[in-house]
């Protein structure tokens, strides 16, 4: 039995798709015009939306900022994971429809004498980062955060924390900080509407761990970027240590060294031993998925844990965090102010 040309069909689609060339698919934007872009950088990936109108006449072709890390990129390279498999699966349903209505045709000619029981099936695996939210846009709508770049105009909105306009890179460090506390703020404000969203209890349980680390997280990193450029204003030849700024001990001294006062003189001892605790459950969340070490209990005295067990950061020491942060910046740029 020779059934020679049995996939004849199937293989003349296929010579066909070679001369599909561009297949285009259509991303569409929000209902308030604005579109999601996501950062290329591995270590970042951050997710961010922009005003269209902006995308098209103020971001230039070669160079976006990523709002969060600066990261630099040429207009292509901004696709979210979501819009990428969108394009996917639009074009392979073009292309499938081609193929499967010829492989159906062969296959009925094949299967005119056999058992009519043949299946295809396609798969697409979708690669999920794990620091990303994933929410239902009612959730998601409170927490973001619009912004308006002072320097270029772009409206750009993100979830937590923004540093630097997607059009201009422009990075004012006392509005960014600021700004990101704001969305840090909204963030938690908004986990009563989470809870209402999500009934799932695992999944709601870890969408807020998620919400209240991530808060934390941006609030150091708020507060590390917000005197590491003030900083840089009042003493621009003494080189600093990468991270100095997330070590509160560390940066105390060189604040002391440049305008005479450190950190006790602008919070008192108590609060300084909060801070510092939350500074260290941050270097915890970063660097051992919130695994309490030795280091840890050594530096923070915390009588609550056992090294190997995981912290619990509540929602109340974020926002106390937050505000003694924010004590901190404000003193740093009255004392930077008097100086100059
Ligand atoms: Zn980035
Ligand atoms: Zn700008």
């Amino acid at each position: 039995m020779t059934k020679n040309g049995m996939f004849d069909g199937t293989i003349k689609a296929l010579e066909g798709l070679t001369k599909i060339g561009k297949i285009s698919v259509s991303i569409q934007d929000d209902e308030e015009d604005y579109f999601d872009r996501e950062c290329p950088s591995e270590d970042c990936l951050f997710q961010f939306k922009i005003l269209s109108e902006d995308w098209k006449n103020k971001v230039s072709d070669e160079a976006v900022h990523c709002p969060n890390c600066g990261h630099v990129a040429d207009s292509d390279k901004w696709w979210t994971k979501e819009q990428i498999e969108h394009a996917k699966q639009v074009a392979l349903a073009q292309i499938s429809s081609r193929i499967f209505g010829a492989l159906r045709k062969d296959a009925e000619n094949w299967n005119r004498n056999q058992p009519k029981n043949s299946f295809i099936s396609m798969t697409i695996k979708v690669d999920n980062t794990p620091r990303q939210i994933s929410l239902p846009p009612a959730v998601i709508d409170p927490m973001r955060l619009k912004i308006t770049c002072p320097k270029c105009d772009c409206h750009y909105a993100v979830i937590g924390a923004a540093y630097f306009c997607p059009a201009c890179g422009h990075n004012s460090a006392e509005q960014q900080f600021r700004l990101s506390l704001n969305g840090i703020r909204q963030s938690l404000n908004a986990l009563d509407d989470v809870r209402a969203a999500i009934s799932d209890k695992d999944v709601l349980k870890n969408t807020i761990l998620l919400i209240v680390e991530n808060g934390l997280q941006n609030a150091v990193t708020a507060f590390q970027r917000c005197v590491e450029a003030k900083y840089c204003e009042v003493d621009s030849t003494t080189k600093i240590r990468r991270n100095a700024f997330q070590n509160l001990a560390e940066g105390s001294q060189i604040w002391k060294d440049v305008i005479g006062k450190g950190y006790d003189e602008f919070i008192s001892a108590d609060d300084l031993f909060l801070l510092k605790r939350a500074f260290q459950q941050r270097h915890l969340l970063a660097h051992t998925q919130g695994i309490v070490d030795e280091n840890y209990l050594v530096k923070t005295n915390d009588q609550r844990y056992k090294i190997g067990q995981r912290i619990v950061v509540k929602t109340e020491e974020v926002l106390a965090c937050l505000q003694l942060v924010e004590k901190l910046v404000e003193a740093i740029i009255l004392e930077c102010k008097s100086k100059n």
